[in-house]
């Protein structure tokens, strides 16, 4: 465990707050201690109001910050005095609680403060550091973990048994230290959930808390208990099996899933564990996990869905077990899953979700491997993982976060996406909410497209064994497959069939025409475990009204037009809807450059700016207004509509 105070950094911060925001980055930022908004921190300080009259409060981390990057106004200002008064009342609801806490603010556009607020308060020392440290809730969660804390930390700390978070765990504190004499002790134990240090300065507090973690990280070692599990080989997961599982999984939770996979060393070791079946599903390593991972893991056996209804049983169990009759079945979706020989993978509505979900995973499996070292990994009873899981003030959170993107949580790939309408597609769909995979000949690092919800795979469409890895790279990527914008084409120079050379007749109809039928082809197996999922063609105008000149591009785009309504009435029994927009003058891509334009214009006789809108809306028509038509045709107001061609051209007196 590093200690990375630093006392320079650290003499920069010339008030109390400032200095309690540092030391809380410097937890934050040691996953080891803390992960994705876990832990809280506070320091007991002086506030002068308006009146010039002086305050004691406690400044304790606000609900919805994250240590790593906390900032004095991430913490909720309270008054003192009504936290200690609150810790001495016989029974306080959760409601009651978060109420009065907030009465009791001096800054009442501060953040909620942790349910934690009541029990920082009545620690007398300035600073109360907490964290739910891998190492001490490993040593805790085994057999005889009250045991093994005190040898290791011996009268230390005060060990506390398991309670349920918030005022039931203040009320315990109270009720234990009633004679205790504060100084002689460094920290506190809580069991089955984490560690508490404190002091009067910002670094012995923070260092209170590195030592004595790094303490239990030295007892596992010494004991031999900090070896992990390894597989030194990865097989390649079946791309097929893991789309069908994120199918499921999506169905249950009641909207579309990502997946993140992990085949590292670690995970594949831990997936090869004897016994993992028990040992993987007792429980989550504290409670507070229980929010992001369920109680436990599905196991991912050969056969997928009955691995998910295998789940799906079992929580209805654990729910109808445990339930008092008020309450209302969350979603019974798993949250992660074990899947012997290959790892672990999560899930989530957005790769950051999945991601949270993993890192969790991670650290959960180490110290599973840690306690079973020790005589063995024991979780809390599932009643205590349920009361939190079921929390009110839990459950409040993670309400306030739903995201209602139309597209959130699909997965789309889009050909051609380097430029024009391709790029306009994937801007549009990620606007939407989606995860796209951007296939382009060309490499496609751009700005937009560096971030998680997008990977990019540079790859020509017409190479079909280049293709087929494009597109596994994706669903290994997110999961699985739900849109397909298939709009990779080119416009070769305009030339009379007589003067046509077989290259360029070729090349067109490779790219234009041969090469969807391939991305069809091996998208259609994942699409059929997609979610609502949708194909939509980038057609042409020239498929109801072709130009001279353009004999290739327009009897490649007419074949592409009826594959996909042969497309249309193949895939229609699996629920894949297949339709075609059909664009005209979209100047704003990679086809058509300025000098292009003006010949043009110059053989109709109108000047460029006519040119560009010379159609019966007199509008120019861009690469976002087909794009536009793209998300609609894959999202819900096509879902009744299939083998439709819809022309996004401004309307066309050829065709009207
Ligand atoms: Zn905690």
């Amino acid at each position: 465990m590093r200690n990375r105070w630093d006392e320079q950094e650290a003499g920069q911060f010339d008030n109390d707050l400032s200095l309690r925001a540092y030391s809380s980055r410097l937890i934050g930022s040691d996953e080891d201690l803390v992960l994705h908004g876990g832990g809280n921190t506070s320091v007991k300080t002086s506030v002068t109001d308006l009146f010039g009259d002086e305050h004691q409060v406690l400044y304790v981390k606000g609900s919805g910050w994250d240590l790593a990057t906390m900032e004095p106004a991430g913490f909720a200002p309270v008054r003192l005095d009504v936290l200690q008064r609150m810790a001495r009342l016989e029974a306080l609801s959760d409601t009651e609680m978060v109420k009065q806490q907030r009465a009791a603010m001096l800054d009442p556009a501060a953040p909620n403060p942790s349910v934690e607020a009541i029990l920082h308060a009545v620690i007398p020392c300035r600073y109360v550091d907490h964290t739910h440290a891998d190492a001490v809730v490993a040593l805790t969660n085994t057999p005889d973990g009250e045991q093994l804390i005190r040898q290791v930390y011996g009268n230390r700390v005060l060990v506390v048994p398991y309670v349920m978070p918030g005022f039931p765990l203040a009320r315990k504190i109270v009720e234990m230290t009633r004679t205790t004499d504060w100084s002689a002790l460094q920290g506190m134990v809580l069991m089955n959930h984490g560690i508490f240090t404190f002091a009067d300065t910002a670094r012995e507090s923070y260092e209170r808390m590195i030592r004595l973690v790094d303490e239990g990280e030295r007892h596992l070692e010494s004991n031999g208990a900090s070896r992990l599990a390894r597989a030194d080989t990865s097989r390649d997961i079946n791309h097929e099996r893991l789309s069908r599982l994120r199918q499921a999984v999506s169905f249950v939770a009641g909207a579309p899933m990502l997946v993140r996979v992990d085949d590292s060393p670690e995970a594949i070791g831990f997936s090869e564990l004897d016994g993992l079946e028990s040992i993987a599903t007792r429980g989550p390593l504290t409670p507070d996990h229980v929010i992001r991972t369920k109680r436990v893991p599905v196991i991912v056996q050969e056969d997928v869905d009955r691995s998910v209804a295998d789940f799906i049983d079992e929580y209805k169990r654990y729910f109808l077990n445990n339930t008092d009759g008020t309450l209302q079945c969350l979603d019974p979706a798993p949250r992660w899953g074990v899947w012997p020989g290959y790892g672990i993978v999560t899930f989530g509505s957005s790769p950051a979700e999945a991601g949270i979900v993993l890192d969790t995973a991670r650290h959960t499996i180490r110290a599973i491997q840690w306690a079973e070292a020790l005589g063995g990994w024991r979780a809390l009873p599932e009643k205590d993982v349920f009361n939190v899981e079921y929390w009110e003030l839990e459950q409040a959170k993670l309400k306030a976060k739903k995201d209602r993107s139309p597209f959130h949580g699909k997965i789309a790939l889009v050909t051609g996406a380097g430029g024009g309408i391709g790029k306009a597609c994937v801007v549009a769909l990620l606007e939407q909410g989606a995860v796209v995979v951007a296939v382009d000949i060309r490499g496609l690092v751009t700005s937009e497209f560096a971030r998680t919800e997008v990977k990019t795979v540079e790859c020509d469409v017409t190479d079909a064994g280049k293709m087929k890895k494009a597109i596994d790279t994706g669903i290994r990527e997110f999961g699985g497959l739900d849109i397909v914008v298939s709009n990779a084409g080119t416009f070769p120079a305009g030339r009379l069939i007589e003067d046509m050379d077989d290259d360029t007749w070729n090349r067109c109809l490779a790219v234009n025409l041969s090469s969807h039928q391939t991305l069809l082809k091996y998208c259609v197996p994942y699409l059929k475990n997609g979610v609502d999922p949708a194909i939509v063609i980038v057609g042409s105008k020239n498929v109801p009204a072709p130009g001279p000149k353009a004999s290739a591009y327009s009897a490649a785009k007419a074949g592409l037009t009826q594959l996909a309504r042969v497309a249309a009435l193949e895939l229609g029994k699996f629920g894949i809807r297949v339709n075609t927009v059909h664009p005209n003058a979209v100047f704003d891509t990679d086809m058509w450059d300025d000098s292009v334009i003006r010949a043009r214009a110059r053989s109709y006789n109108l000047s460029v700016e006519e040119y560009k809108s010379n159609n019966v809306l007199g509008t120019k028509v861009r690469a976002v207004d087909v794009a536009g038509m793209v998300c609609e045709m894959a999202g819900p107001v096509f879902a009744k509509t299939t083998g439709a061609q819809v022309p996004v051209d401004g309307g066309n007196e050829r065709v009207v």
